[in-house]
């Protein structure tokens, strides 16, 4: 059976879930979008992807149809009317149908939709092992020209990025800035472990204010390990005792070498466990309620 779609305020069947060739997200990839996962019948950090997809539409002057009430409440909708307890669901808010031109002037209003469906994104053997990655050359958009906090529809600087990888047969790519300091993969966060010290890069580098990046900042910090928005280079990176990454879509997994380094003993390590282990008690306990008791 095929899904049900929420589409500008109606929930309607997969194959009637069409967008016009003139809407501007898919002409120009102008629009903003989230990826949100629900677990054990709850919506893990809803408001928190709420807030991004509100600031991101701020920054480009897309003014979202639907107050984040509303939003939430489709959002929520749309996995029930999929029967869904556990699943990924995307958000996008595009600036709509327009003329052929790049004006968002021309586009009176935005569309929205919701898709919720399942993402396996890794064999479940790389979560246990953890995954073998390269850096690319790519480089990471520049804050100035694009900003990253902004979770854009154009996402072509990181599929170049994903291309780069598949064809050195890696997982996932690691995208450097354009003075080499590492930023984040191409849709998950990077963390590093030294001496005890949880590390990963700030967002003012390009890397995403992931929501994942923010739960586990906030487990550091539960369990009293230290934790920094620090810059580092690809050194850093191959003497880590520990490196993993985060994500809605990758959730967390462990990375055990990288440009052909092995990082620490080359399995997962002992703090990066110990956090997830603690991610995943709060996604089985915290989250908006999707059916009513
Ligand atoms: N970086 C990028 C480029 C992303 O697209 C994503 C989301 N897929 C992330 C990081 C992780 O963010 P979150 O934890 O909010 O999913």
């Amino acid at each position: 059976m095929g899904l049900k779609i929420y589409l500008d305020g109606k929930l309607v069947d997969e194959e009637n879930a069409k967008i016009s060739v003139f809407d501007h997200g898919l002409l120009y990839g102008d629009g903003v979008f989230e990826g949100i996962r629900a677990y054990n019948g709850r919506v893990f950090r809803l408001e928190e992807h709420l807030d991004r997809l509100y600031s991101g539409a701020h920054a480009i002057m897309l003014k979202i149809p639907l107050s984040k009430k509303e939003i939430g409440e489709a959002v929520i909708k749309t996995v029930r009317a999929n029967n869904l307890a556990d699943g990924y669901m995307r958000l996008v808010v595009t600036r709509g149908k327009g003329d052929l031109g790049l004006d968002p002037k021309k586009c009176p209003r935005p569309t929205v939709f919701v898709i919720a469906h399942k993402i396996t994104l890794y064999p479940k053997e790389m979560y246990d092992k953890g995954m073998e990655i390269i850096t690319v050359p790519t480089v990471k958009n520049l804050v100035s020209a694009l900003d990253t906090q902004i979770k854009s529809l154009n996402y072509l600087n990181n599929i170049l990025a994903k291309i780069e990888a598949n064809l050195a047969g890696a997982s996932e790519a690691i995208m450097l800035s354009k003075d080499g300091y590492v930023v984040e993969c191409t849709g998950d966060n990077i963390f590093i472990i030294k001496n005890g010290v949880l590390m990963t890069p700030p967002t003012y580098l390009g890397a995403l204010p992931g929501i994942t990046r923010g739960v586990i900042l906030e487990l550091a910090a539960k369990l009293k390990i230290t934790s920094r928005e620090e810059l580092f280079t690809r050194y850093n990176l191959y003497n880590a005792d520990e490196c993993f990454l985060t994500g809605t879509g990758a959730e967390i997994i462990s990375v055990v070498k990288i440009d052909g380094r092995i990082i620490g003993d080359g399995v997962p390590g002992k703090l990066s466990k110990k956090l997830m282990k603690e991610f995943w008690a709060l996604t089985k306990k915290e989250g908006t309620p999707i059916y009513k008791k």
